[in-house]
Order: structure tokens, then C-alpha cells, then sequence
């Protein structure tokens, strides 16, 4: 009999039923008022998810396919970016930059580090000509928090673009984009918003907007002014992915049913419950202070091999969760709590966790209660009232 499986992999992420269902419906055409009227209700949501009055755009692509559509319409070829740069997706800021002929300063920080704000500062003191910050809310590769509200405060009064790739944040922990001075966010439907791959909502301030009208876009597809015309009347510029609008149609009414608070509290909580857990077993956490609330990155003893565990667990278990990237494949693994996930999923990932270290042979330092103290984290956590998403630095 094999268990019942668990996607617990920062993307993709497991779905709903309610959604499933959704996205099993018969075919409707995308140019017709079923359809129109859908759409122009998901924005409602859509902005919501947001926190922002702007248009929300959902482009048929995977987040990179939006990451690219970002600086093809905001930058010209010539112009100074700066990419914070501390994981894989920092790094693929920098790689698409580079493509569309951007001249990219980069700021590495350590991989499981949040970038400090006060560099930021001093990188645009120093070159006023940086026209877009680009940097993850959470660079997914590591679990780590970045401050965007911070900089954000940073940008308000200069002629610098923020650009947030919010793929493993939005709806997930905090990150308003019209508080906290975002000009163009984006998410991606496989992360936080318990739908499949395929989508990719990307939304632009005012003065983004006014920027595109600057911008020669090299790209057909991704024409970000013609999407935002269609949207007006409920389209988009090509055929929409009809089934991945109806799941989210359903995926937002799911998720606004809770609302974006408790939505956030619950993941914090799962967060908790998987750092605790982690620690209790003796393990040490990637990120200490500015972590992510949508997956743990948790170090592997040096005497265990993480990929071999990763597949062991799988193997054992049918829970599915992640190693490490780069230079950190197989240094860690990665439990996601984000998308369809509750407190049972974390518990079973962490029972998987410490039973395949001793199958591997890992030394055992772990606490005998790390369950129970694992649930009291989650219990804990969902009381308090959540903490502002601002990771001190
Ligand atoms: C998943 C992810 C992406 C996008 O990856 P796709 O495979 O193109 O969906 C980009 N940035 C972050 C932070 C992510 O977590």
C-alpha cells in the first residue's frame, strides 16, 4: 500500500480540490462574456492578493516567463541595473539583464543572507544612474526573507525603479505592493497560490507604466501595454490559459474565504512548526533571522548525503520535498509549507526527516519530543499575532 502523497517542494505545490475540479471544466471560448465576466471579477482578487489598485495581469508562462516580460518593458538596452544577488533567482535577475543588454551591478550576499538595505543605499548613492533595483521578497534557493519594505523607502524619492519578483512571497507572508512602493511585482502560479504551473500575475505602479511608454520592448509576446488594453475588456492580448483562469477563480475565492491575514498566519505557523522541528532534531537552520514563510532550508549533517535523503524520503515516504541548489546541492534540504499545505504535512515531513537520517546513518541528536514540540510551535504561533515580514538585518 504507498502512503499518500505529499508535494512539499517549493514549487510546484499541492492543489485543492475545489480547484481541481475547476480546472476539469469544460472548455469555454476566451473571447466570449462567460469568460469576460470571469476575468474582470478575478481582478477584484487579483488586486486584493496584490494590495494594490493597479491592474493585476496574469500572463500565460511560468514567473520566469514574467521576470522577462519585467525588464524587457521597464529598461532599454544601456541602463544600470542593480541585482541583489544572494541565490538562484538573484542570479537569474542578472542573467536576463545581461540578455536584454542592461549594464548589471551586482550585490552578492551569502546564500542564506538577507541583502542589508544600508548597501542599497550606498550602491544608489554612489551610481544615481541605477534605474531598477531588481531582488527577490524570497530567493526560494535559500528560504531567506529580503527587506522590500526597506528599500522600498529607499526608492520613494529617487527615479529608481523597485522591481520584486514576489514568486515564492505573494500570499504567502506580507508584501503590499502599493505600501511598500513596489513598481512592478510578480508571482507565479505554482508557488503560493494552489494552482498549477502556467500562470504568471505581474502587476506595475503608476510611474512603471509611464516608464514602458520610454521602453522599446524587444519582445512580441510580451507586450505588457497591449495585455494591459485587453485587460480592460476582460482578455488578454493572446488566448488565455482558460482552465488555469477558471482554477484561479476558484484558488482566490478559496483563499479570500480566509482572507490574506489568516492566510499569512497560517503559513507562519507552519514555519515555526517546521524551524522548531528542525531544531529539535538537532539540525541547523540556512537562514537565521530573515526567513522565508513558504519553505525551511534546513543544513544536512556532513555525514549524510542530502541527495541521497531527498530520495530516500521519497522512496520511504511518497513525501516529495527538495535539496539544495548550486552550491548548496546537497548541503540541504527544503521543506515547502506553502500552496495547499496544513500542520499534518509538516508533521509527517518531519517524522520522514529524522527516520531517514538514521536510516542513512546521520549521528542522532535528536530530542525525543520533536514532534510534540514541533505542534506546540504551530499552536503557539497561531495565537500570537503575526509578525511584520520586515527581517531585521
Ligand atoms: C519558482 C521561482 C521562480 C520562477 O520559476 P519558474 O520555474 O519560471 O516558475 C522565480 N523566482 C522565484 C523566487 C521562484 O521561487
Amino acid at each position: 500500500m504507498h502512503n499518500k502523497p505529499r508535494l512539499l517542494t517549493p514549487g510546484p505545490t499541492q492543489i485543492p480540490e475545489q480547484v481541481r475540479l475547476e480546472l476539469s471544466r469544460d472548455m469555454v471560448h476566451h473571447r466570449k462574456p462567460y469568460f469576460t465576466s470571469m476575468m474582470q471579477e478575478l481582478q477584484t482578487n487579483l488586486r486584493r492578493l496584490f494590495c494594490t489598485e493597479q491592474p493585476v495581469l496574469p500572463l500565460s508562462c511560468s514567473g520566469t516567463g514574467a521576470m522577462e516580460a519585467a525588464i524587457d518593458n521597464l529598461f532599454n538596452p544601456g541602463e544600470t541595473v542593480l541585482v541583489v544577488e544572494g541565490g538562484k533567482f538573484g542570479e537569474r535577475w542578472t542573467q536576463i539583464s545581461e540578455k536584454k543588454g542592461l549594464n548589471v551591478i551586482k550585490l552578492e550576499v551569502n546564500w542564506g543572507n538577507a541583502v542589508d538595505p544600508r548597501n542599497i543605499k550606498e550602491h544608489l548613492d554612489k551610481a544615481p544612474e541605477i534605474s531598477g533595483i531588481l531582488l527577490q521578497a524570497s530567493e526560494t534557493s535559500t528560504g531567506v526573507l529580503h527587506p522590500v519594505s526597506q528599500i522600498g523607502e529607499l526608492v520613494r524619492e529617487r527615479n529608481t525603479l523597485l522591481i520584486v519578483d514576489g514568486i515564492s512571497a505573494v500570499g504567502i507572508s506580507p508584501c503590499p505592493m502599493d505600501k511598500w512602493n513596489i513598481d512592478c511585482l510578480i508571482t507565479g502560479s505554482q508557488k503560493g497560490m494552489m494552482l498549477p504551473p502556467g500562470l504568471a500575475p505581474i502587476s506595475l505602479s503608476a510611474r512603471a507604466w509611464q516608464k514602458t511608454e520610454q521602453v522599446e520592448s524587444g519582445n512580441y509576446y510580451f507586450d505588457l501595454r497591449k495585455e494591459l488594453e485587453k485587460s480592460y475588456e476582460g482578455q488578454t492580448a493572446y488566448t488565455s490559459s482558460v482552465n488555469l483562469i477558471m482554477g484561479l477563480k476558484a484558488a482566490m475565492e478559496l483563499f479570500f474565504e480566509q482572507g490574506l491575514e489568516e492566510m499569512h498566519r497560517k503559513y507562519w505557523a507552519l514555519t515555526q512548526m517546521a524551524r522548531t522541528g528542525a531544531e529539535a532534531l538537532g539540525l541547523q537552520l540556512l537562514a537565521e533571522d530573515n526567513y522565508t514563510w513558504g519553505l525551511t532550508s534546513i543544513k544536512i549533517p556532513s555525514d549524510v548525503d542530502g541527495q541521497k535523503l531527498v530520495s530516500r524520503i521519497a522512496e520511504n515516504y511518497n513525501i516529495v520535498i527538495a535539496g539544495g541548489q548550486n552550491q548548496l546541492k546537497g548541503k540541504i534540504v527544503r521543506i515547502a509549507h506553502m500552496g495547499y499545505v496544513d500542520w499534518t504535512d509538516i508533521l509527517a515531513a518531519l517524522y520522514a526527516l529524522q527516520a531517514t537520517l538514521q536510516e542513512l546513518g546521520g549521528s542522532n541528536r535528536a530530542d525525543s519530543n520533536y514532534l510534540e514540540q514541533a505542534l506546540k510551535a504551530y499552536e503557539e504561533a497561531k495565537q500570537a499575532p503575526v509578525k511584520e515580514a520586515t527581517p531585521k538585518t
